[in-house]
């Protein structure tokens, strides 16, 4: 098969022209979200305060299978889409495999990860419907600094709140951030209620996703023309991502091969989600198989070790409650853990599907994700984010698997972003100093009991 290229680019005009929305083909669609209120199911209209009224409708809608991409979110996609997909050649070669390998690489942009495919459609809604600015968290820096460009490039305020631990530890993205106009707080902050009652709460604390997604949300409530936004685990951000997967699908049969094994890694399951819709909405239609693998860090495996209940969202159990994949909302990832992906739960749609099988998972520890990333960036050349290395160890491992069996498998795997901003991650691993914390059965079950008893 050597007329397959190193990269497999497709044309601008062979970027998708509408996202898929792969609940539409899902019989069981996932649980609705709940008011934490009362427990009654949410319209969209509930979510209006908190999202802009079209992301509101798409977080509900489970049955229109497209979605056209507006243009002016096509035309940024054309500034750094298609994005490649490409044939892992020399990783085949060190690892003499008979596996082929491919990656679909996302970290071709300033952000450096998949997350601007997101944030530039959040904030043309934003934008569309007249609002002065949108407020979000951020754990590593990723997201706000998608959403930075997002919009600087339509002219919205931006407020970010990023944990603090990372506040402190990436001072770099940090200033990513601000060089795009966007303000940046380190959260738990003193300028919002729940901040302060987290802080009282547990003083010195550095922080969780959880936490600071609790203050955006009560930044944007509070400021007229204001709205929420997430760039991760919510309906919404998946059908964004599945620009991704639709790529990868188009890239594939282009150069006529059909994947055996999809590979993703796992944080709110909006990478994966958005790589693995087009294929699972194969297998959803009875039209093809595939092997699908989520892979979790062994820190916070929220699939592989987490209960699939209705849970909260956010540590201030502000947020609508969600029926997820969970380690509970007040789980927090040991302080040593390095590699992203700590959120307490998982998208609906993932959650769904694993529950029914269409997806597998596992979990790998940190420090074979470091070894796994050093491995590819000394034979690949591009330098992963940790979180992406989840993919990457576990894409390795299966093609060792093939090299015992004598398989050729088509491996295709989620290459989601770089690592420029995760060096003193990479620093611990190289000085030999990082280790691996896995959280005991009865810290998974001390934070579960605190979820709320529904149904
Ligand atoms: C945010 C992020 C992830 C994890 O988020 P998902 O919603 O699970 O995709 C993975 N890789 C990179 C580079 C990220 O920035």
């Amino acid at each position: 098969m050597s007329e397959i290229p190193y990269k497999i680019y497709l044309s601008e005009n062979e970027i998708p022209s509408a996202w898929y929305n792969v609940r539409a083909d899902m019989k069981n669609k996932p649980a609705p979200l709940l008011n934490p209120g009362t427990g009654e199911p949410l319209k969209a209209e509930d979510l209006y305060p908190f999202f802009c009224e079209e992301l509101s409708n798409q977080e509900m809608n489970n049955t229109d299978a497209y979605i056209d991409i507006p243009g002016e979110v096509l035309d940024f996609y054309k500034m750094y889409r298609p994005s490649p997909l490409v044939r892992a050649y020399c990783l085949e070669k060190a690892l003499d495999t008979p596996a082929h390998i491919y990656y679909k690489f996302e970290g071709n942009n300033t952000s450096g990860s998949h997350k601007l495919n997101s944030a530039i459609a959040q904030a043309y809604y934003a934008k569309k419907q007249g609002l002065k600015g949108v407020t979000t968290e951020t754990g590593a820096g990723q997201w706000g600094t998608a959403l930075s460009m997002a919009t600087a490039y339509f002219g919205l305020d931006c407020q970010v709140y990023m944990v603090k631990v990372s506040y402190e530890q990436k001072p770099f993205r940090r200033e990513v951030m601000r060089t795009y106009g966007a303000t940046v707080t380190p959260s738990p902050s003193m300028t919002t209620n729940v901040g302060r009652k987290i802080n009282e709460e547990f003083p010195g604390t550095d922080g969780s996703l959880g936490c600071a997604i609790s203050e955006a949300v009560e930044a944007a409530t509070s400021q007229e023309g204001y709205r929420y936004v997430l760039g991760s685990v919510l309906n919404q951000v998946l059908l964004h991502q599945s620009v991704i997967g639709l790529e990868t699908k188009a890239a594939l049969d282009k150069v006529g091969v059909k994947a055996d094994m999809i590979i993703g890694c796992a944080g709110g399951g909006s990478n994966l989600g958005g790589l693995i819709s087009p294929f699972v909405g194969e297998m959803l239609r009875g039209e093809n198989q595939y092997e699908i693998i989520a892979v979790e860090p062994a820190s916070c495996p929220s699939l592989t070790r987490g209960s699939f209940v209705y849970d909260f969202c956010d540590t201030g159990r502000v947020c609508p409650l969600a029926k997820m994949y969970t380690l509970g909302s007040n789980f927090m990832p040991a302080p040593n853990h390095a590699g992203g992906l700590r959120y307490h739960g998982m998208s609906t749609i993932i959650s769904q599907l694993y529950d029914e099988g269409y997806v597998k998972a596992t979990s790998v520890k940190q420090t074979d994700v470091f070894a796994a990333a050093e491995q590819f960036a000394r034979v690949e050349g591009i330098l992963p984010a940790p979180e992406s290395s989840h993919a990457i160890k576990v894409a390795i491992d299966e093609a060792l698997k093939c090299k015992e069996t004598g398989e050729a498998k088509n491996i295709v795997f989620g290459l989601t972003g770089t690592g420029y901003f995760d060096l003193v991650a990479y620093q611990k691993y190289n000085d030999g100093v990082m280790d691996d914390y896995i959280p005991t059965d009865e810290d998974i079950a001390k934070s579960l009991s605190q979820c709320p008893k529904i149904g």
